[in-house]
């Protein structure tokens, strides 16, 4: 428990899933909570809008077996009833051709690859996943690992335009410890050779609300539309400048991204130069509506970096249709660089590039049966982990000061899971001050 002499008053910046966990936490503690966000809604990369009048995220999203600090939250929530497991499907679409994928009876059928290609894919997969260690993983960028043992094919054909299109530029650089991470988490979230990944009805927008209501009824103050533009430290206090005018507390948590955090204060030149290293990817989804289904299968992984999407996203043929008054909603990915041209283009001009190019992944798509069409970008989606990189740590250099971002997951991937497990982490060790 946190100490009566340290029930500080908390400015926490961004109503985020991490943000949200660690104000409930310092809340239950009896610490007073201002949460800041200029967003006009919690959730951050959880935002969501509807479809045949239920909730679904602008963005894919699910969740594993092994995601034990989410599920531990939802029950505390109680909200596990609207967590459901269920079996996904996945494929690969290479060479013009569109393959089932992810279990060992596809990677037979799998003809890109050769047979000894395949056995390579199976224990370079098997190797990463079960007997890597993380401290080994981290010293190799993913593409030197795979060419030097003899695992260059699979390199190649499967992972290379996979990391072209969720890194651009940086795929070369990507250490092995980012893969490991995927693998490891996706590996234990199995049932035999089937994969059983986590959905929340009502999408994980949910999980947002009912922490806002949490923090509302322990007297939490959360103060949407309200962008931080300064922090600065007076004495032992910080002044909280914002748009909507000041605001004094005795500590700080910031969920905000690298670039965003490096603005928002006067660092020392050390620490602007390792905040201007941390980078990030930027996502762009664009959310097929229509009344059938397109593919037979969840999860489809381009392996072709002329297509401008990286991952195909069916979302009904994961949660029911009949979820969103049996609308089907299929989600077409990319990452890019924030100022890749394309980034900048219009939504109508996204919408006619994915949809041509959807055309050579499945000739039978028609647009004219596709009743809805939405664009949502995020910046900062995905951050960027080359080798040699160097995680941040929760506690900055200012005392009282703390930040916790998708870039502190590490050696994870960002996901919802790590987001409250940080802030989980973060309030366990404030209390032992
Ligand atoms: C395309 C995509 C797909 C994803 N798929 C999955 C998935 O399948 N499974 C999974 O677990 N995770 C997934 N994620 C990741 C997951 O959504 C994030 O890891 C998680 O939501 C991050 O939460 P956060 O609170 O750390 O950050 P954020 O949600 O980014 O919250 C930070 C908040 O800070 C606010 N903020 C920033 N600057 C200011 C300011 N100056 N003033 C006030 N507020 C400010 C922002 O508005 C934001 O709300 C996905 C993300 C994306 C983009």
């Amino acid at each position: 428990m946190i100490q009566p002499e340290n029930k500080k008053h908390y400015a926490i910046i961004g109503a985020g899933v991490a943000g949200l966990t660690a104000a409930y936490r310092l809340l239950q503690q009896g610490c007073q909570v201002t949460i800041f966000e200029r967003s006009p809604f919690v959730g951050g990369q959880l935002a969501t809008t509807t479809v045949g009048g239920a909730p679904i995220e602008h963005y894919y999203h699910h969740t594993f077996t092994s995601d034990e600090d989410m599920l531990q939250l939802c029950a505390e929530l109680g909200i596990t009833d609207k967590i459901l497991w269920l079996p996904t499907t996945m494929g690969y679409f290479s060479q013009n051709k569109l393959y089932p994928f992810g279990t060992p009876k596809s990677i037979l059928t799998f003809k890109p690859l050769n047979m000894v290609a395949k056995a390579a894919f199976v224990i370079s997969t098997l190797w990463i996943t079960f007997l890597m260690k993380p401290e080994y993983a981290e010293k190799n960028t993913v593409k030197d690992w795979f060419v030097r043992h003899g695992f260059g094919r699979v390199w190649d054909i499967i992972w290379k335009p996979l990391f072209q299109l969720k890194f651009a530029a940086d795929a070369d650089k990507i250490s092995l410890i980012w893969l490991w991470g995927k693998l490891h988490t996706r590996g234990t979230s199995r049932s035999g050779s089937k994969e059983v990944l986590a959905y929340m009805k009502g999408s994980f927008g949910a999980l947002a609300v009912a922490l806002s209501a949490k923090i509302d009824a322990l007297g939490g103050d959360v103060r949407l539309g309200t962008s931080l533009q300064k922090i600065e430290k007076q004495g032992d206090s910080f002044v909280i400048t914002t748009d909507k005018g000041e605001c004094v507390v005795d500590a700080v948590i910031s969920t905000q991204a690298a670039n965003q955090i490096l603005a928002s204060y006067d660092w020392s030149s050390e620490m602007r130069t390792y905040l201007e290293g941390l980078t990030y990817k930027s996502a762009i989804c664009v959310m097929v509506v229509s009344d059938r289904a397109w593919f037979d299968r969840y999860w489809i992984n381009i392996g072709d970096d002329s297509l401008p999407f990286g991952g195909i996203v069916e979302h009904t043929n994961f949660m029911s249709p009949a979820e969103y008054g049996g609308k089907h909603v299929m989600y077409l990915s990319r990452y890019l660089d924030d100022d890749d041209p394309f980034f900048a283009l219009s939504d109508q001009a996204i919408v006619d590039a994915f949809s041509d190019a959807l055309s050579r992944v499945l000739p039978i798509f028609d647009r004219t049966k596709v009743q809805d069409i939405r664009v949502f970008r995020q910046k900062n989606a995905q951050p960027v982990v080359p080798q040699g990189y160097i995680p941040p740590t929760m506690t900055t250099e200012v005392p009282g000061f703390y930040w916790i971002s998708t870039h502190h997951t590490y050696p994870f991937d960002r996901g919802i899971n790590y987001a409250i497990r940080l802030a989980n982490r973060l309030v366990s060790d404030l209390s032992k001050v």
